[in-house]
């Protein structure tokens, strides 16, 4: 990841190579379970199971691999109906898999029971999304909207919002979608120019939305639109439910993108449509609270739908290294292969302690906006250089559209961008640290690293990450004093997500049945936070002098 991805301490090559024999596939469901345990507790790790091993035995007959290949070559389509509008097809085949997994309850996961919900943790839909994103990105990526819409009305409908729509959600007989970003407005939400104005007692909303996934053909939209002052930003905006047929949304265009071929990504036009009272959704002038709060849980779920990417590229280079011969031998024999691999693996790890972090704190009703936003920066950002890798162990033929890796390379692109771009959220973990939560966070940090050191009293590890922790939090009070602060913001951030990769990968190395792999994984976690941590003061030392030097060089001019 940018800066931290320089040269690194391979994993001792001769647990790895145990570790890879033990185990066909790395991170298999036991695997997974067991990650979820540790974190969330025994409690639900039955259903997790079950749900696990249905969703992959269903995917696995339904959307074999040459199957989902060939929807990535066909994609979705966008035909002229009959009446002349266009319409947007999803791929036959992903639409088959949506149904099978419709009926294995996959849409019904999170939502109460009294909405036709199992109420489970969002942690189990995580992880069920990653196994999805494994056999096919493009089909998770409808979990990922259709997830923030139900969670959007979830929190914010009102009773009668949640009684018409969250069954129908639940039991997959209608789909969702968020329509949030428009021409103007990606990352500065509060740039809208979508207008809903009142008409007796609705409301009237015209404009356009870009980018649209599951747009096209979702039956139910939550949105966006200006109710108040351009100049009050994003406080200016409400959210509303569209029903998209009903309400005359009109589709205008499918984007042609790099990867994720399988899901439509539409372009909308609200041509002066004429919506009832009732579907505001949450308070007037306040929908950016609605949007928030689904993108929230929604990075966690790009973090998912990045694992299952990076599980699917290390297994295919896990699998070609163990084929391929040169120099006489198999190349995972050769070390400089073998390190590839185990530095994918680590990436891996931390990738799945992270989302199952983020739904721990989640299950116990804590605020947690900046470890929601590290899961998903570290998960998507860690897998652009992961795909590479994986595609580097296959030599040239990872190049090739006939292995996987070359489409995993394609499908990682996007990660970055939607639900918010790493940019933003160098911003949201920054601040979150320098202002928001920051007593709360300083409080958790503190008492995670206390508990390491109990767990790990034997070895020093702990003690070297809580030592980097001390650092993190005194560079958050140098750079809180500072007037310039965002050149700095990206390297607290960049620090805290390192933190808490080490901090994951140590509580898993210090439970009680954890394997010398992991104990290697954490060791090497802890060696690069230290290098990060290295970076980091480097960074916000030198960026004071140059403030220093700037003020120096003004002066002179002005002299
Ligand atoms: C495959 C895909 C699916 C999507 N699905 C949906 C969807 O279902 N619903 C939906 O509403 N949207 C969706 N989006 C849109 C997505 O959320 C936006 O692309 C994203 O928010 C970024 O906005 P933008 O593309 O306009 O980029 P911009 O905001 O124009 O950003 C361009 C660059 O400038 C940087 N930048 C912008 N502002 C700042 C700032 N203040 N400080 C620092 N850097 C900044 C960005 O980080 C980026 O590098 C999807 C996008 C993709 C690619």
């Amino acid at each position: 990841m940018g800066e931290s991805s320089h040269e690194r301490d391979p994993v001792d090559n001769r647990q790895f190579s145990r570790y890879i024999s033990d185990v066909a596939r790395l991170f298999d469901i036991e695997r997974t379970v067991r990650t979820y345990c540790l974190h969330l507790g025994e409690e639900h790790a039955d259903e997790l199971r079950e749900l696990l091993v249905s969703v992959d035995r269903t995917l696995c007959r339904v959307l074999p691999p040459e199957l989902s290949r060939r929807v990535d070559r066909e994609g979705s389509t966008l035909e002229r109906g009959p009446d002349g509008r266009l319409v947007v097809r999803r791929h036959p085949a992903l639409q088959a898999a949506l149904d099978e997994l419709c009926r294995l309850g996959l849409f019904r996961v999170f939502a109460a029971e009294e909405h036709g919900g199992f109420a489970l943790p969002l942690a189990i839909y995580y992880l069920a999304v990653q196994l999805v994103s494994y056999h096919d990105t493009s089909l998770a990526l409808f979990f990922l909207v259709h997830g923030n819409a139900m969670y959007g009305i979830g929190r914010y409908g009102t009773p009668a919002q949640q009684a018409r729509y969250l069954p129908r959600l639940a039991a997959g007989e209608l789909i969702a979608s968020v329509a949030f970003t428009e021409p103007t407005a990606g990352s500065d939400a509060g740039a809208i120019r979508t207008r809903a104005r009142r008409d007796g007692d609705g409301w009237v909303l015209e404009g356009d939305k870009l980018w649209i996934t599951n747009g096209g053909d979702a039956d139910l939209l939550i949105t966006t639109a200006r109710t108040g002052p351009a100049e009050r930003g994003i406080e200016g905006v409400s959210a509303f439910i569209l029903e998209r047929e009903a309400d005359g949304v009109e589709v205008t265009g499918l984007e042609d993108k790099t990867g994720l071929a399988g899901s439509p990504t539409a372009a909308l036009s609200y041509p002066g449509i004429r919506v009832p009272g009732d579907r505001l959704l949450g308070e007037l002038d306040r929908g950016g609270r609605v949007m928030f709060a689904g993108v929230g849980m929604t990075r966690v779920n790009i973090g998912a739908q990045a694992l299952g990417i990076a599980k699917r590229a290390f297994d295919a280079a896990a699998a070609f290294a163990g084929e391929r011969r040169q120099g006489g031998c198999a190349i995972i024999e050769h070390d400089a292969v073998r390190q590839r691999l185990a530095d994918m693996a680590l990436t891996i790890s931390a990738m799945e302690h992270l989302i199952c972090r983020d739904s721990a704190l989640e299950h116990r009703g804590e605020w947690h906006v900046r470890e929601m936003s590290e899961a998903k920066y570290y998960c998507s950002e860690a897998l652009q250089e992961l795909t590479l890798r994986a595609i580097n162990v296959h030599g040239g033929y990872g190049c090739s559209r006939d292995h996987v890796v070359e489409r995993c390379r394609r499908e990682a692109v996007a990660l970055p961008l939607y639900g918010g771009t790493s940019e933003i959220q160098w911003y949201i973990i920054a601040r979150e640290l320098l202002e928001r939560g920051k007593a709360d966070y300083r409080a958790r940090d503190d008492a995670l690293c206390a508990e390491l050191e109990a767990r790990e009293a034997r070895s020093d590890l702990a003690r070297r990450v809580s030592a980097v922790k001390d650092q993190l939090w005194r560079l958050v009070e140098r750079v809180a004093a500072m007037e310039d602060q965002a050149p700095f913001l990206r390297h607290l951030t960049e620090l805290s997500t390192a933190l808490a990769c080490a901090q994951v990968l140590l509580w898993q190395a210090s439970a009680p049945d954890a394997d010398a792999l992991e104990r290697e994984l954490a060791a090497v976690a802890v060696d690069r936070l230290e290098d990060r941590a290295a970076i980091s003061v480097g960074r916000i030392g030198r960026g004071l002098d140059r403030r220093t030097l700037k003020a120096l060089v003004r002066e002179r001019l002005e002299g």
